[in-house]
C-alpha cells in the first residue's frame, strides 16, 4: 500500500480536505455486507480513475453473482427479522434525519470525493449533489409517519381495512452522473417504507456510495439493511436484475439497460421501476424573455457536462428569432470554459471516463457529416483529462442522429420551428419522454404546449427545476414508475385487504 501513495496522492491532487486522502487510503477495497466491508470472494478489484486527470483514484472491491447471492441473504434475514420494519415510524424517520445530518456534517469530504471521481466541479457537488442528497433524507424522514392504510366501506358484518407494507428486499442499481444524489433518491424513500436493500452503485463513480454506507452505519442503521456491492453491470447488476430472493429493482440508467433489467426480473416477476434515458425538448417561442432563454437553454444542455438525463439537448427555436437567438446562446456559452473540477470557479468539468469521452466525440463527428453547422466547441480541449468543449449544432433537423440519440455530453442540437403545431408535433416526435420545457409570455400558449408534450415533466419559463416532493419518471421509452414526492412511496410498498368478521 504505502507504494501507492504517491499515485494516489497525485491522483487526488488538488483535494484539500485532509479527510479525502484518509478514505482513499482506507476503506474502498471492500463490499457492505451485513454490517461488514468484506472483499470480493473472487478478491477481485477495479480502478476508479479521476477523469479530470485519468490517475487511479483507487482500486474498489469486484462483486459479483457470489457477493449479490450473501447480501441478498443478509437483507432477507434482516427484512425477516423485522430489524428495520418493525422498529416504529418515529423512529424510522429519526435514523433518516440522521444520516442527513451526517450528509451535512461530512458535506465537504462527501463534494470533493464526488469531484474528484465524477469529475464535476466541486462547488456544484456541494450545493446541488451533496446539500441535494441531505435534503432527500429530510424529505423522507417525514414520510414513515404518514405511510397510511384506509378503513374500507364493508357490509355491516364486517371490518374491511388495508395495510401498506414494505415490499422486501430491493435491489437499487443506479449510473455515475449524480452518484450520491442517485443512491439517495432510491435509499431514503426504500429505508422509509421498511425495505432492506442491496445498492449497486456504478463502476465509474463507486466512491461516495461507499463513504455513505460507512455514515449508514455511523447513524446506526442495523446490520443487513443497506448492503453496498460496489462492481460492474454484467456481473453485479445483472445477478440483482435476475435474483429470485429480490422483491423489487429500482434501476436507473439507460434504456437499453432499462430492458435488459426488466427481461431479468421476469424469472420471479418481481416489481421494477424505470428512470431511463432522455433527449428533451427546450422550445422557445418569440414572445419569452429571450435573455433567461438563452441562459436557461445554455445550463440546461450543459450543467453537469450534458451528462443529464433531463437535459435540454433539443432546443427548438422558432424561426424568425432562430438565427438571432443561436448566435446569443452560441457568444453566451463562450464563458462555459471547462477548467479543473476542484477550483471552486468552476462551472464545467470533464466527461465521466474515457468511454464516454469517445462516445461523445463519435456524435460530434456524426453530426458534422449528418450537414449540422458546429457553432462552437465541436472538439476535445485536449491534454489530460477528458475535457470536451461545450459544443453547439445548428441547422440540425430533428431526424438527424444527433437529434435523436441521447449523447449525454456537452452537445446541444438547435433545431429551428415554425409554429406551435410545430414545435409540438417535432418535440414529441422522439422515443423518449423524460422531461421538455416551453418558453413563452402568453400564460395560454405555455399551458396548451406543456399539456400536449408527451413527457414526464414540463418546465414552463425555467428548466432543470427539480423537487424532492414532486414525481419524476418518463413517458415512453424514459422508463415507468415516479420518484420523489407520494408516488415512490406506492413503488417500495405493497397494499394488503383485510377482511375481519364482526
Ligand atoms: P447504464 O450503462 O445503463 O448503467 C446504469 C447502471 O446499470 C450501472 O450501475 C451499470 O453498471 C448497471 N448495468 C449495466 N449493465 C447492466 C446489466 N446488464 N444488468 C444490470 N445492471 C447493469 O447507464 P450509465 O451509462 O451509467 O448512465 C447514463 C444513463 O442513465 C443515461 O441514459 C441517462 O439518461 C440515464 N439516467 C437516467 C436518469 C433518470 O432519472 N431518468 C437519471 C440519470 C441517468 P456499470 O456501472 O458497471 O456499467
Ligand atoms: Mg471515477
Amino acid at each position: 500500500m504505502a507504494a501507492a501513495l504517491p499515485a494516489l496522492e497525485r491522483a487526488a491532487q488538488g483535494a484539500k480536505v485532509g479527510a479525502v486522502l484518509d478514505f482513499l487510503r482506507r476503506s474502498p477495497t471492500k463490499l457492505l455486507i451485513d454490517g461488514k466491508w468484506t472483499a470480493a470472494k473472487s478478491g477481485k478489484t477495479f480502478e476508479t480513475i479521476n477523469p479530470a486527470n485519468e490517475e487511479v483514484l483507487a482500486l474498489v472491491a469486484e462483486g459479483d453473482k457470489a457477493d449479490v447471492d450473501e447480501a441478498v441473504v443478509a437483507a432477507r434475514r434482516a427484512f425477516e427479522e423485522g430489524r428495520w420494519r418493525t422498529i416504529t415510524p418515529h423512529q424510522r424517520g429519526r435514523y433518516l434525519l440522521r444520516i442527513a445530518e451526517l450528509i451535512d456534517k461530512y458535506a465537504d469530504e462527501l463534494a470533493e470525493l464526488e469531484s474528484l471521481d465524477n469529475g464535476k466541479p466541486v462547488a456544484q457537488a456541494r450545493t446541488i449533489d451533496i446539500a441535494g442528497a441531505a435534503g432527500i433524507f429530510r424529505y423522507f424522514a417525514g414520510w414513515p409517519s404518514k405511510i397510511y392504510g384506509e378503513t374500507n366501506p364493508s357490509d355491516p358484518g364486517m371490518f374491511n381495512y388495508t395495510l401498506r407494507e414494505p415490499i422486501g428486499v430491493c435491489g437499487l442499481i443506479i449510473p455515475w452522473n449524480f452518484p450520491l444524489m442517485m443512491a439517495v433518491t432510491k435509499i431514503a424513500p426504500a429505508l422509509a417504507c421498511g425495505n432492506t436493500m442491496i445498492l449497486k452503485p456504478a463502476e465509474q463513480t463507486p466512491l461516495t456510495a461507499i463513504r455513505l454506507g460507512e455514515l449508514l452505519q455511523e447513524a446506526g442503521i442495523p446490520d443487513g439493511v443497506v448492503n453496498i456491492i460496489t462492481g460492474f453491470g454484467p456481473g453485479a447488476g445483472s445477478a440483482i436484475a435476475e435474483h429470485p430472493g429480490i422483491d423489487k429493482v429500482a434501476f436507473t440508467g439507460s434504456t437499453e439497460v432499462g430492458k435488459l433489467i426488466l427481461q431479468a426480473s421476469a424469472g420471479n416477476l418481481k416489481r421494477v421501476s424505470l428512470e431511463l434515458g432522455g433527449k428533451s425538448p427546450n422550445i422557445v417561442f418569440p414572445d419569452a424573455d429571450l435573455a433567461s432563454a438563452v441562459k436557461n437553454a445554455m445550463t440546461g444542455v450543459f450543467y453537469n457536462s450534458g451528462q443529464v438525463c433531463a437535459a435540454g439537448t433539443r432546443i427548438f427555436v422558432q424561426r424568425d428569432i432562430y438565427d438571432n437567438f443561436v448566435a446569443d446562446l452560441t457568444a453566451a456559452s463562450e464563458r462555459m470554459t471547462p477548467g479543473n473540477p476542484l477550483d471552486p470557479q468552476t462551472r464545467l468539468g470533464p466527461v465521466v471516463s474515457r468511454e464516454q469521452f469517445d462516445r461523445v466525440l463519435g456524435y460530434v463527428t456524426a453530426g458534422r457529416h449528418e450537414g449540422a453547422r458546429v457553432t462552437i466547441g465541436g472538439e476535445a480541449v485536449g491534454g489530460k483529462g477528458y475535457y470536451v468543449k461545450p459544443t453547439i449544432f445548428a441547422d440540425v433537423r430533428n431526424d438527424m442522429k444527433i437529434a435523436q440519440e441521447e449523447i449525454f455530453g456537452p452537445v446541444a442540437a438547435a433545431i429551428p420551428f415554425k409554429d406551435e403545431d410545430d414545435a409540438v408535433l417535432q418535440g414529441n416526435a422522439t422515443t423518449y419522454g423524460l422531461a421538455a420545457a416551453v418558453w413563452s409570455r402568453d400564460i395560454r400558449r405555455a399551458h396548451r404546449v406543456a399539456r400536449a408534450l408527451k413527457a414526464g415533466t414540463v418546465w414552463v419559463n425555467c428548466y432543470g427545476v427539480t423537487d424532492t416532493a414532486m414525481p419524476f419518471g418518463g413517458y415512453k421509452q424514459s422508463g415507468f414508475g415516479r420518484e420523489g414526492s407520494r408516488h415512490v412511496i406506492d413503488l417500495f410498498t405493497q397494499i394488503k385487504s383485510v377482511y375481519v368478521k364482526l
